[in-house]
């Protein structure tokens, strides 16, 4: 496995979590820098310019969210938030303010180095600003950018000029979850009263057009209470 020594940086101030990514991480050929409180992240992330960051929100000297807060002014590195929070709450505001992914302890290592792979990869393509021919495809879904449709297994899919959004924005952002929120700025501006419920509505219909049946996970993932994910088939 290759992954040609890609720097992450670990903030985490527990020594033995710490650690055991540290040994996760350089196993799997990653070269790891480590920092156990924000501050010291902060230095390390402008002197060592790494390609990722491994990020605990609750950090002894600051609270990891300002961590996300004072990154995202200057950098769009992938941050991946670990949190022993639950509360959902938590992960929707690192998301919002700009992290690109979150894993909750205790996590396997399996986990972690899926989610990093995942993000490694979005950078890669969102640097790259590929598709040349306007199409996404994703197993038998095409979306075709230009033309605005949509298709499944070569059948032509008719979709409303809101979920065809929906659709293009998820791909755009394929394999990172993007929250409530998030989604119903870009598509409708604002939040209101019933934008989530709305947002809920739409969701269900493309599924269904979509040939999803209910509960599987297939192109889009729900994560209950945070966002929709666009599934990335090679994860
Ligand atoms: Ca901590």
């Amino acid at each position: 496995m290759s992954n040609n020594k890609y720097k992450i940086l670990v903030i985490e101030d527990d020594r033995k979590i710490l650690s055991m990514i540290q040994t996760v991480l350089d196993t799997n050929g990653y070269q790891v820098l480590t920092a156990q409180r924000c501050q010291q992240g902060i230095l390390m992330l402008s002197s060592h310019v790494p390609d990722l960051v491994v990020l605990d929100l609750g950090l002894p000297d600051m609270d990891g969210e300002e961590f996300i807060r004072i990154t995202r002014r200057s950098s769009m590195i992938p941050i991946i938030v670990l949190s022993a929070r639950t509360e959902e709450s938590d992960k929707v505001r690192a998301l919002d303010l700009g992290a690109n992914d979150y894993i909750t302890k205790p996590f396997g290592t399996g986990e972690l180095l899926a989610r990093i792979r995942a993000s490694l990869r979005i950078n890669r393509m969102n640097l790259q600003a590929a598709m040349p021919d306007n199409v996404f495809t994703l197993e038998d879904l095409v979306i075709d950018y230009d033309r605005r449709q949509v298709s499944v297994g070569g059948n032509n899919v008719h979709v409303t000029q809101i979920e065809f959004n929906i659709l293009a924005l998820l791909s755009q952002q394929v394999g990172k979850i993007m929250t409530y929120s998030a989604i119903i700025r870009a598509i409708w501006g604002a939040m209101d009263e019933g934008s989530i419920k709305k947002l809920q509505v739409n969701m269900a219909n493309i599924r269904k057009k979509l040939g999803c049946k209910p509960g599987e996970s297939r192109y889009i993932i729900n994560e209950l209470g945070v966002g929709y994910r666009m599934t990335d088939a090679r994860e």
